[in-house]
């Protein structure tokens, strides 16, 4: 099975898809972790990428295509994958049509997290990562229970995106509806674009993702 999530920054597709992963044995990739991880270790890549992350802007389709093609045939992907922050663009759909016809691979479902830009700066600006197991949480809406201690592996150091701050959202908002909203019609006319309100409770999101993609369960 193989799907997109698509949707604002901050619309929950990195929650949702860790979700997913765990629940259906299927790879997340997400392209912002990827380009993060190539901005720690100062590749080629990860230098040009830097600044444009920064100002909220998109890195080169060629670029990220490149990178997608090849994470997308290694063969933990070939159970399916879930892909986070990637298309962004109409070029990039069009390159990964072809890349997984070339593959062999179908895409059966993209999934829009719909959620109002009003709401996304604030969510966006309170969150924060576990530096060891990567669990997410926000300063308002997700606290760890303990202050300071990961729920989950008890880590005591967490990380905030440069980009989450309340400048650079918005930034990547007009990013979003410049440039990756126009994915929307492309997939409706491809028949495969499904829609959930992704300003609902994060289990009921991933309710109406799991209905989506098991239609005679529950
Ligand atoms: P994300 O973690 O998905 O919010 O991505 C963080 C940043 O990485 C974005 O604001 C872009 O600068 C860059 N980025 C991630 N995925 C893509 C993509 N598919 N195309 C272009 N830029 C991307």
């Amino acid at each position: 099975m193989n799907l997109i999530l698509l949707g604002p920054p901050g619309a929950g597709k990195g929650t949702q898809a860790k979700r997913l992963e765990d629940k259906f044995g299927i790879v997340q990739i997400a392209t912002g972790d990827m380009l993060r991880a190539e901005v720690r270790a100062g590749t080629p890549i990860g230098l040009e990428a830097k600044a444009i992350m920064e100002q909220g802007g998109l890195v080169p389709d060629a670029i990220i295509t490149a990178m997608l093609a090849n994470r997308v045939s290694q063969p933990d992907c070939a159970k399916g994958f879930i892909l986070d922050g990637f298309p962004r663009t109409v070029p990039q759909a069009e390159a990964l049509d072809v890349m997984l016809a070339e593959q062999g691979h179908e895409l059966e479902h993209v999934i829009e997290l719909q959620v109002n830009d009003a709401i996304l700066v604030d969510r966006i600006a309170g969150r924060f990562t576990c530096a060891k197991c990567g669990m997410g949480y926000h300063d308002h809406f997700k606290p760890p229970v303990k202050p300071g201690v990961c729920d989950v592996c008890g880590s005591t150091e967490f990380i905030r995106r440069a980009d989450d701050k309340a400048e650079t959202v918005a930034a990547r908002l007009a990013a979003y509806h410049a440039q990756t909203a126009p994915l929307l019609p492309y997939y409706a006319a491809q028949g495969k674009l499904k829609t959930v309100d992704g300003m609902a409770e994060m289990n009921d999101v991933s309710a109406q993702i799991e209905a989506i993609l098991n239609p005679t369960k529950g």
